[in-house]
């Protein structure tokens, strides 16, 4: 069972007498009460992880997040959980960790539903390794064209990264599926965003069959600044170190340098260890929740949005073709930043523009959308009071 008033109750946003209708969940979630105490208790401590005898607590405390990570992913070991910033820089550290594998001539396969993490990122190393760069269409349904995967697919082709779940669209792509589909034809590495999916779908590393896997806290209830970089350890074992630095070697000297295993090899410096202890409260806090309850109700609250804005001839949606709790449209006629601007002034908070997707938005031949993402802490009274304000705000525009 999942109780969604509860569940709203352990965020302290809400409380507050000026918090607007937030609405844009996709982009961030709110922050339980959890992560506040976590981080406070953390601050309110002294010194470091795996640097001294007294830092033992942390350390510990660290690594049971790292051990959380792993389980609530199904990721095949401990030291196959790399701490980021985030899902940018996690893509970043294999698209740079790859550099001495990819090779002119070679070929990486990107697709037209890629955040700019992905696209930008695997267009520049390309660019810096003579590699070229496919990318996949998607179909009039907003999923990758599998035939087009195919045809792309051969014996240079070298890495393929995937969207998991389209922050455009809230479409899911059968990732799964995909992967084997890149291992019936070719050698290649596979990438998978799980930005928006971390929060969506029970993700099962090791059934999915990815070599890597990427996604931030923020967007589960979790801390900025931090995500993961999780994969198959073989895979991981490939990449060069996107920084170099302290912690991440075992030996040092004038003539060499032994660098340590996974996962410190990829974890130069000193982390962010207030936002890993939080992210750790924050898992353990989670799986006392229904998640797929919880899923479903944000998804019933998206589809009552998309079956009233279907009804007004004026309104054009992109939505995935399967029910999701992201609703992307526009009004012919109608300026999206005029009307964020309105719905803004009326406490309504939710995204417009072209959500780090701009191939995604050419793909749906509009400049721009509005995007409104539910959580399980939305309500049905938020989704009247979003009509009530679009309503006010059509009106002054016509
Ligand atoms: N990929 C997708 C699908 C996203 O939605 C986002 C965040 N909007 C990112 C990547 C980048 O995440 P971050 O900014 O947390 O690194």
């Amino acid at each position: 069972m999942f109780y969604p008033e509860q569940f709203r109750q352990q965020f302290p946003y809400f409380k507050q007498k000026d918090a607007v209708v937030y609405l844009d969940n996709a982009a961030t979630t709110l922050k339980p009460q959890i992560l506040i105490d976590a981080t406070s208790e953390f601050y309110v401590s002294a010194g470091s992880v795996h640097r001294s005898q007294y830092d033992a607590k942390q350390t510990a405390l660290y690594e049971q997040a790292r051990s959380r990570v792993r389980q609530f992913i199904n990721a095949e070991s401990d030291n196959a959980i790399i701490w980021t910033s985030g899902t940018t820089q996690a893509i970043n550290t294999v698209a740079n960790g790859l550099i001495p594998h990819i090779h002119a001539g070679d070929e990486i396969i990107i697709s037209e539903a890629d955040h700019h993490a992905n696209f930008v990122t695997w267009h520049e190393i390309a660019q810096k390794c003579g590699a070229k760069i496919h990318i996949l269409p998607l179909l009039d349904n907003w999923l990758i064209d599998e035939n087009a995967l195919v045809s792309a697919l051969n014996e240079r082709t070298k890495l393929v990264a995937f969207n998991f779940i389209s922050n455009v669209t809230g479409t899911e792509q059968p990732i799964k599926y995909l992967i084997q589909l890149v291992r019936q034809h070719s050698q290649a590495l596979t990438l998978v965003d799980a930005a928006q999916a971390i929060s969506h779908v029970k993700i099962d590393l090791q059934k999915l069959d990815a070599d890597f896997l990427a996604f931030s806290a923020h967007k589960i209830y979790g801390p900025n600044g931090i995500g993961v970089l999780a994969g198959k350890l073989a895979a991981l074992e490939q990449l060069q170190p996107l920084q170099y630095g302290g912690k991440m070697v075992t030996d040092v000297s004038k003539d060499a340098i032994h660098f340590a295993p996974l996962p410190y090899r990829l974890e130069a410096g000193t982390p962010n260890i207030a936002g890993v202890i939080a992210f750790n409260a924050v898992l353990e806090w989670l799986a006392q929740w229904d998640f797929i309850q919880a899923e479903k109700h944000a998804i019933a609250l998206a589809e009552q949005v998309k079956v009233r804005l279907k009804n007004d001839k004026n309104c054009q949606l992109f939505t995935s073709p399967e029910p999701s709790s992201v609703v992307s449209f526009v009004f012919n006629g109608i300026a999206s930043s005029d009307l964020a601007t309105l719905l803004a002034e009326q406490n309504i908070a939710l995204r417009t523009g072209v959500h780090c997707a701009m191939p995604y938005l050419s793909r749906l031949g509009v400049p721009n959308t509005l995007r409104l993402s539910f959580a399980p802490y939305n309500t049905a009274r938020e989704v009247e009071l979003f009509f009530q304000a679009l309503e006010k705000a059509l009106a002054l525009l016509d």
